[in-house]
Parts: structure tokens; sequence; C-alpha cells
């Protein structure tokens, strides 16, 4: 670390072990545009290799740029240890690939990105790993669907389009009792939670999202706390107690504490063995960008957020809106969730269900001038959506509904305009929709 300091916006810009360019004192972090790097002779070659010293040899699985920003993410989450992906899918995939192989099972909360959904329902099923769904709102539910085989628990901070917020600590709770670490995507809520605090074991990110910040580049994270036992439940952890044989054996639970002094088994397993066997590298140009993005991040993050809870006080008592979804304006085990994980923030989401139902919904979507219809979050500019047609499309009705969206739901991904504006073009939309015909079709 370059900076000890636990505050975001220092090290947002300082985290890691960059300061400047060994070669050049260059202050901004050069793009290592390279595959490969040579080997100082055979013997250093070989330690490489076997992991008696670390260093770079090709950059799908290690590489300077990248590593910079594994660093930094690390440092912002009080991780020990990262790995940047290209993407976030691969991020969620590999945590899993990480601790599941055929036979095995996760539990998984049902609220979640839709993608997210897919590949576990769908991808990862194919693959044997069996995905069982657990509703948040009863931690208990999580132990319900435990048995023998069960390797991860996997959620989501702040997942749209409920935007209810997970109970990190009760469900980490649960399964460090059985060996069973709780997995993160913390997307949505960088800065804001930090889930290691809360017993979470593994953190991931879709980078592409608020930590790049401007909608130019794909990438994902797994960030590894350093703070889960791997060996102490043996037969609940395989990967990680017994002989890897595609490297030479190795128990990665016992070595890798001997060999780095911390217990990064997670990340250097996904390094070492997913990164080389599978690929998904980030390419180095795509973390400098992202890296750009994370500079500036806390400072955006508080407009982000300051401009949501203008809009959301804006849309909650509309004529045109039945019902709004806003961690600021919910009751009970949600609020309570939302005051005690999310730092007195609520992020920068916000859905709202149209009286209109599904034609208001497009004819919102349409009319809007300034907001971008996209499928994507955590951009500069303000983005809607209408999920049922796009971003949860692949999921039927049944899921949709168990996933909280509804036919008439809007998202709104709050960006860094100027508030008034965003709001003028919330009027024009939501004045397009009061004008077609019919009812309400989706008030609660
Ligand atoms: N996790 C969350 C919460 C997301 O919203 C997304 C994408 O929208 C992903 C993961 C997947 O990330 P990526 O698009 O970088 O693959």
């Amino acid at each position: 670390m370059t900076t000890k300091s636990r505050h975001p916006e220092t090290v947002a810009l300082h985290g890691g072990n960059f300061r400047t360019d060994i070669a050049t004192n260059a202050v901004a972090v050069p793009i290592y545009q390279t595959t490969s790097y040579e080997f100082n002779s055979c013997e250093h070659a070989s330690n490489l290799f076997a992991l008696k010293e670390l260093g770079n040899i090709y950059t799908r699985i290690m590489n300077p740029t990248n590593a910079v920003l594994e660093e930094r993410v690390a440092a912002l989450e009080g991780g020990m240890a990262a790995v940047a992906l290209s993407s976030g899918q691969a991020a969620s995939a590999f945590s899993i690939q990480n601790v599941a192989k055929a036979g095995d099972n996760i539990v998984c909360s049902t609220d979640i990105y839709g993608g997210t959904w897919n590949l576990f329902n769908n991808t990862l099923r194919a693959l044997g790993i069996d995905v069982r769904f657990a509703d948040p709102n009863n931690p208990d539910n999580f132990k319900k669907l435990t048995d023998n085989k069960t390797r991860a628990y996997y959620a989501e901070t702040l997942a749209n389009p409920k935007l209810n917020v997970f109970p990190i600590e009760e469900v980490a709770n649960i399964g460090r009792k059985e060996g069973i670490p709780l997995i993160v995507d913390n997307t949505a809520a960088p800065i804001i939670c930090k889930p290691f605090d809360y017993g979470a074991a593994v953190v991931i990110h879709s980078l592409t999202k608020w930590i790049g910040g401007h909608g130019t580049s794909v990438g994902g994270m797994i960030v590894d706390g350093g703070n889960f036992d791997w060996v102490a439940f043996p037969e609940r952890q395989p990967f990680f107690n017994q002989p890897d044989n595609s490297y030479h054996g190795v128990l990665w639970g016992e070595a890798i504490p001997k060999i780095f002094g911390v217990q990064i088994a997670f990340a250097i397993r996904a390094r070492v063995v997913l990164l080389r066997d599978l690929g998904s590298a980030i390419a180095p140009q795509n973390s400098f960008n992202l890296i750009q993005g994370l500079e500036t991040l806390p400072l955006r993050l508080k407009q982000h957020n300051s401009n949501a809870e203008h809009v959301a006080g804006f849309l909650k008592d509309h004529e045109e809106v039945s019902r709004i979804i806003y961690p600021k304006f919910f009751d009970g085990r949600s609020k309570q969730n939302a005051k005690k994980y999310l730092d007195g923030e609520y992020g920068s989401m916000i859905g709202i269900e149209l009286k209109k139902g599904v034609e208001g919904g497009k004819a919102f979507i349409d009319a809007l001038k300034l907001h971008y219809h996209v499928a994507n979050i955590g951009d500069a500019r303000s983005l809607a959506i209408h999920p049922a047609s796009t971003t949860h499309s692949q999921l039927t009705a049944e899921e949709q509904l168990k996933a909280g969206v509804t036919p008439g739901y809007i998202r709104l991904c709050v960006g860094l305009e100027h508030v008034e504006d965003i709001i003028e073009d919330l009027k024009i939309g939501l004045e397009a929709s009061s004008k077609v015909a019919g009812s309400s079709s989706s008030k609660n």
C-alpha cells in the first residue's frame, strides 16, 4: 500500500503498490500493452511457474496495469487480494467455478441481476452445478437449502429491481459455521457498503458500472477478503483441501498462507487455475480506462446518490407514479438493512411503477430526451429502462415476478447531470405516460 489511509478518496488515488512507474517515473498508471515478460534466467522462469517467486509470466494471468486496478479495488473494499477479469459476468462465473464442480451446489439469493440469474440457472446447471435460489427476506432460507455439497452462498448487496439490501452479516454467519463462504456482488454499492466488515469472504464487481463510471469499458473483479478459513472444514471445500493435479498436487488452502503470509487461496486459485485455463483476462487498455474512473469514484458517487435522493423526492408523490422503490422509503426489515449496510446513503437507482402500466412505461421511455434508454447502470449519464422487455426478458413471467420485475416497472439510474435537468426530463416522460389511454394495470 502506498497509503495507510482508509478514506476512499485517498485510496482511490493512492491505494495499492503503485506510486510512479519504475522505468520512467510516470505518475499516471502506464498501459503495459504486452503479452509476455522476459525471464531473467531459467531459474527465475522455473521459480515463477512453481510460485516460489511471484512475477509476470503472461498477460492472460498477470499484467502490471491490471495489477494496479486489482490492488486499488482490493484496498477500497478492505480485501487482501484481487483478480481483474474481462467482465462482471466472468467474475461471477469464476467465483462459483473456484469452489464448485459438477455434482456440487450453491445457494443464491433470488434478488440478483438477470444476467447472473441466467448464468446460474442455465449455464452453471448445464455444467452440473445445482443453484438453489433462496428468498433473502428470511436468512434462514439459506440454511434450509444447504446440504453437504453446498460450496458457497451468493448474493448482491443492492440488487435491482427490488433494491432490498441483502442481510450480509446474518447469511455470512450462517455460512461460516458450516465452512461456506458468502460471495457478494457489490457492484451497486461500492464505498457505501463494505461486505467484508460483515463477514463476506469474497466480493465481486462489475467494474463496468460505477467504478468505471463513464460507460466506456467492460470489466470485472474478484476480491478475496483474506478472512475465510478454507481448511477448517476440509470436506466442505475440496478445491482447497485436495491435491490439485493441474499444479503438482498442491493443497491450495494449506500452501497459500505459507507462501504469502495471508489466506488468499481464493484469489490465487482464481488467477493461476481459472485464468490460466479459461481465459477471460481483462485488456490492459480497459484496466487503464477503469482506473481513470476509479480515481474519481468517491466524488462521483456522492453526486450520483445526492441527485438520486432529489429525484426520488420528486417522484414519490407524483400522480402518475403508483409505487416508488428506493431504499430511503422502505419500512421494516428492508429499512433496517438499508440503514445498517449503506452508510447513510441509498445508491443511485430508483424503481417506479407507472399508473398506466406497460403502455405508460413504454410512452415514458420513448418520450425521454436527456435520459439514455440503455441496458446499463452506473454511467455518468442518467439512464432509464423497462426491464420486463429488456434486461429480464429471458426470464419467464413467473421468474420475472420472483425477481421483482412487474410489467410496468421502470428502472432509473440517476446520473451526474444537474438534478433540475434530470427532473425536467422525467416530467416530459411522465406527461407522455399520463396521455396513454386506460387506467392502472399495476397499482398496488
Ligand atoms: N453484476 C451486476 C449487479 C450487474 O448489474 C451486471 C451487469 O449489468 C453484472 C454483474 C455483469 O457485469 P458485466 O456487464 O460487466 O459483465
